[in-house]
């Protein structure tokens, strides 16, 4: 196991599936005490068995992520399990899909909330503390379809460029101060949750270079690369993690 990250404490939403597991497993592979949320218990109590028995550190916090509220609640129990937190990955996300006429209102509160608005009210509560000790990693995850404009993708990927911006925003606001926040932009990722588009992810895919779909653990690399000490001077950057995809 690395020492990259020994010391600190990584919180990792939605670290129950897909590419927060695989951000947790390889987080803790450099060291890091990892603290994941996720509402499935069970499948959170896996990823802690997986973590430890490799030698690493972990944590399961259930949290539900629904409001202001849930984030600064769930801010607090990864204070009291690790003591603070250096490292978030604003990861929990959903991805419904569909034309504009057929999203209802409820769809669009969810997705807001869900993508945008727990994922400020984390930064929120965990950046100033970051600043205050003069150092902390921030990554929230994005997507590819935020920066192309796809059918069916206008409500999940108009939230993803919000998280962009703030990407931005927050790299101007808590960089002076020492935290580096950056974010991914994945192409399509093999997952628990893509697993309902069948054969339609490899479509997505097969337009790029690299002409497939990604494994989680290939995403959760650069965010490893990003929360380390070796990306210190990368800050407020979108980094496709998507075979090429946005480039041509
Ligand atoms: P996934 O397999 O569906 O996993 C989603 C995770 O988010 C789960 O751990 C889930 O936890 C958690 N989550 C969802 N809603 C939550 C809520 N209300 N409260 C708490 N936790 C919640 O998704 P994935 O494919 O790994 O995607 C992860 C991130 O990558 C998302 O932000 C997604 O937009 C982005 N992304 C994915 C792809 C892709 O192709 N897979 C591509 C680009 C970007 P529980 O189920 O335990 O509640």
């Amino acid at each position: 196991m690395s020492t990259e990250l020994s010391g600190s404490t990584a919180l990792v939403t939605g670290g129950t599936s897909g590419i927060g597991r695989a951000t947790a497993i390889a987080l803790a592979g450099l060291g890091a005490h990892v603290v994941l949320s996720g509402r499935d218990a069970g499948r959170g109590a896996e990823v802690v068995s997986a973590i430890r028995e490799a030698g690493g550190k972990a944590d399961f916090v259930a949290a539900d992520l629904t409001d202001a509220a849930s984030a600064k609640a769930l801010a607090d129990r990864a204070r009291e399990v690790g003591g603070h937190v250096d490292v978030l990955v604003n990861n929990a996300g959903i991805f419904p899909t569909g034309p504009t006429a057929s999203l209802t209102e409820a769809d669009f509160d969810r997705v807001y909330t869900t993508n945008v608005k727990v994922p400020f009210f984390l930064v929120a509560e965990l950046a100033p503390e970051m600043a205050a000790r003069g150092h902390g990693a921030i990554v929230n995850v994005s997507t590819m379809v935020a920066t192309r404009g796809m059918t069916g993708m206008a409500l999940y990927g108009s939230s993803k460029a919000s998280v962009e911006l703030l990407t931005k925003a927050w790299a101007a606001e808590f960089g002076p101060s020492g935290v580096r926040v950056n974010a991914v932009s994945p192409g399509p990722t093999r997952t628990e949750g893509t697993a309902v588009f069948g054969d339609g992810l490899d479509e997505l895919a097969s337009a790029g270079p690299a002409g497939r779909v990604a494994a989680p653990s290939e995403i959760a690399a650069a965010i490893a690369f990003l929360v380390a000490d070796k990306a210190s001077f990368i800050q407020g950057a979108i980094l496709p993690v998507d075979g090429g995809r946005l480039a041509v």
